[in-house]
């Protein structure tokens, strides 16, 4: 049996299992190895930080506690140096596919790698769900994606460095489209804009900037358009094709596509492990983080409680809690001591 199969076969245990590594993920291995519990983290991406590195890496967010401003991939990495000292062992790129009920009360989780994971608890902390970019139709799209950084068809921008000199195409009415065009325009050498209505759905203030630079021609602003096809060879973009609504065409040069058409959202498998759900969200008990099965937590965007906020802030919270709920579950019946982080420290 090779090395491979055989850790794929082997089913691996720890304390507490959390599925997903977004913020409220990863801050509850911090909260549970604070209390002991040691942690396996796993994510369908292929990196950690859930929405801020898959979907706003350099946008800063202004209401985290203690940080006036902050860019999303740095709160991503102080969250992975912070729950570090707990040696939490993840497994990234591989979706959970199942959620059963194993043997002495405890929970047997699967991948859709094959990674085996028997806890004592589980907290699901999967945000939206499976996300995944809404692709225009395009005939032949396919070819031009997962091309390299800068070039071809991406829907995230991983690192704004990437499209330097680049001569850019960006598709979409919404804010990602309009703030990914104001902060491209300095780095690369052409940029378009291409929107099927006048008018944009993005905060005014940064709509009216994207009109100004129109206005001087630093941005071309092609309204109303959609796009109509693609340009290249062997992969390698060179032109868009955009149409307006009497199917008069226009050809952009472009060495990269950024269509930026929303989210599909789907909580996948999640909706099959027989939790209680409302409208696509985990029902928990707000004072415990509890759901419906014993020794299985939620927090962050996936739940749902009266009066529930989606915030960075209330997922950090709600990891604490469910930390606190999970070590009781683990060992019922013992007394915990209290302690502060400053009081206790880290390992
Ligand atoms: C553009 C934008 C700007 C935002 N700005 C702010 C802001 O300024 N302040 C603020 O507080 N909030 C902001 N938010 C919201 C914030 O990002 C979310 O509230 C936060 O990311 C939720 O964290 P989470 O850990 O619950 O889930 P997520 O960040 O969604 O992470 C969940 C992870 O679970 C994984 N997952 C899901 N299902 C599975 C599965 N079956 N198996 C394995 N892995 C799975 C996903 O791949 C994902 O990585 C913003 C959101 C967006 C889109």
């Amino acid at each position: 049996m090779s090395n491979q199969t055989y850790l794929q076969n082997r089913i691996l245990e720890t304390d507490v299992c959390i599925i997903g590594a977004g913020p409220a993920g990863l801050f509850s291995v911090f909260e549970c190895g604070m209390l002991k519990m040691s942690c396996h983290v796993i994510d369908a991406l292929d990196a950690i930080g859930g929405q801020l590195s898959a979907l706003y890496p350099e946008k800063p967010i202004y209401d985290i506690p203690g940080f006036p401003k902050v860019l999303a991939a740095d709160l991503v990495r102080d969250l992975e140096a912070q729950v570090a000292p707990f040696d939490p062992v993840y497994h990234l790129n591989q979706q959970v596919v199942t959620l059963v009920e194993y043997q002495d009360n405890r929970w047997l989780v699967e991948t859709s790698k094959g990674t085996r994971l028997n806890s004592g608890a589980v907290i699901i902390a999967a945000g939206v769900g499976a996300f995944g970019p809404n692709r225009p139709p395009l005939e032949g799209i396919e070819a031009f994606e997962g091309q390299g950084a800068g070039v071809g068809v991406h829907y995230l921008v991983k690192r704004r460095e990437d499209f330097q000199g680049k001569k850019v195409v960006i598709a979409g009415g919404g804010d990602s489209a309009v703030d990914w065009a104001l902060s491209l325009v300095d780095i690369a050498e052409s940029l378009s804009i291409v929107h099927r209505r006048p008018k944009f759905r993005a905060a005014p203030d940064s709509a009216d900037k994207l009109h100004k630079l129109a206005d001087d021609g630093t941005i071309d602003l092609v309204i109303p358009f959609q796009l109509a096809g693609l340009d290249g060879e062997d992969g390698k973009l060179s032109a868009v094709i955009v149409a307006d609504l009497d199917g008069n065409e226009r050809t952009l040069e472009a060495d990269v596509l950024l269509p930026f058409f929303g989210l599909s959202q789907n909580i996948g498998p999640i909706a099959d492990w027989d939790l209680n759900l409302d409208h696509n969200y985990i029902t928990v008990a707000q004072e415990t983080m509890a759901t419906d099965k014993l020794g299985i937590f939620g927090i962050g965007d996936i739940i749902t409680y009266p009066g529930k906020l989606k915030l960075i802030v209330n997922g950090f919270a709600e990891a604490a809690t469910a930390a606190h709920s999970a070590r009781a579950h683990l060992h019922p019946g013992e007394e915990w001591h209290f302690e502060y982080s400053t009081t206790k420290g880290i390992p």
